[in-house]
This record gives structure tokens, sequence and C-alpha cells, in this order.
């Protein structure tokens, strides 16, 4: 009925997050009606995002540079690691403005489910930063869910071999909650109040 490349589109953006076939209909059909103003511009920013932004190699952080713009700010604490599942709940610490240190990205959790491993996830380079000296504590801030909770425990685990402390995000994390859907204050206070893990 329609055309390869709306149908190419319609079987894309259906692959996003949050859009199911009829949504990703809709949002074909608003691209297209707004060509100039959305569609190329959009096209034009996926195309630049997508030859520019890079993993960190340090943190796992998305940036056009690496080290990442929280690395390489001397002004942030290299002596605290905030260990989060994605760059989404980097986002999130970032936009409440609670934490002055660096930050581990796992890009993900481990899940027995999803076949998700240790060496899925980004915790080699973790456990070199650590070693690599000038660490005073880890907290860990995955979600806490099921799988955020397992990963916690295997990371404290993996670290009690270590000096660092590791702690944990406390109150105000509901069970079975993200942390990009918190609110800023739920947020800065659950991580003050983050406790040993
Ligand atoms: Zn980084």
């Amino acid at each position: 009925m329609n055309g390869a490349e709306i149908e190419r589109l319609i079987q894309l953006l259906g692959r996003l997050p949050g859009l199911g076939p009829r949504s990703a209909r809709r949002v074909a059909l608003h691209l297209l009606k707004k060509r100039e103003v959305l569609m190329q511009p959009l096209a034009a920013a996926l195309a630049d995002a997508a030859r520019a932004i890079k993993p960190c190699t340090s943190c796992g952080n998305l940036d056009t540079v690496d080290p990442c713009a929280i690395c390489a700010d001397p002004r942030r604490d290299p002596g605290l690691i905030c260990v989060v599942e994605d760059v989404g709940d980097l986002w999130a610490m970032e936009r409440g403005r609670i934490f002055s240190g660096r930050y581990h990205v796992l890009g993900g959790t481990l899940s027995a489910l999803d076949g998700i491993g240790p060496d899925e996830l980004n915790i080699g380079r973790l456990l070199e930063r650590v070693k690599e000296g000038g660490v005073r504590e880890i907290i860990v801030a995955t979600n806490a869910t099921v799988d955020g909770q397992t990963t916690a425990h295997y990371l404290a685990e993996r670290l009690s071999g270590t000096a660092v402390p590791v702690t944990r995000l406390a109150h105000g994390v509901p069970v079975g909650g993200e942390l990009d859907w918190l609110d800023d204050g739920t947020l800065a206070t659950a991580f003050k109040a983050r406790r040993a893990l």
C-alpha cells in the first residue's frame, strides 16, 4: 500500500521505545507532513549524533569527546564514583545536580533471564579504575529492581577485596523504581541517605 521508503520508516520508528506500530505510523506521517521544519533537521541531527557521539573509554558516558566532559572536568571529584545502569540515569543525576564526582556507566544490569553476565557489562573497566587508585567511595546507584539489586550486590562482592567502601542509594527509591522516573528531590534524598552495601 505504502511505498517501500515509508514502510521502512514506519518499521524503524516502531523499534523505538514506547512506539508500537500504530504510533510509528502516526509519527511517520507527522514527519512527512513537516518535512522541512522537522524531518530534515531531525535526519541531520541523527546523522551528526551517530557520527560524533561515542562512549567515554573511562566511564562509558556518551559524549563527542573522549574522555567525556565529566571525566575531563577538574572541578569534579575523581575520588567518588557513582555507578549507574545507563546514560539516562547519569542524565537524571545531573539534572538534579546531586553529585559532583564522576560516574561509571554499566550499560545494563546482570540478568539471568536475558543472558546478561558480568562480561556483557562495563565492570572490568570499573575494577581497573579502582585499581588505578585515588577512589574513596563507590556509590552504586543501580535501579531498585530485582536485576538492579542483584547487580549492586555483585559489584559489592567484586569490590570487597579492595579497601574502597561501597555504598548504595537508600530511602525514597521505591521498589521497582527507576532513577529516571524519580523527581529530583526524591533522588537527592536517596543519594544523601546512601548506606554501606
Ligand atoms: Zn567519562
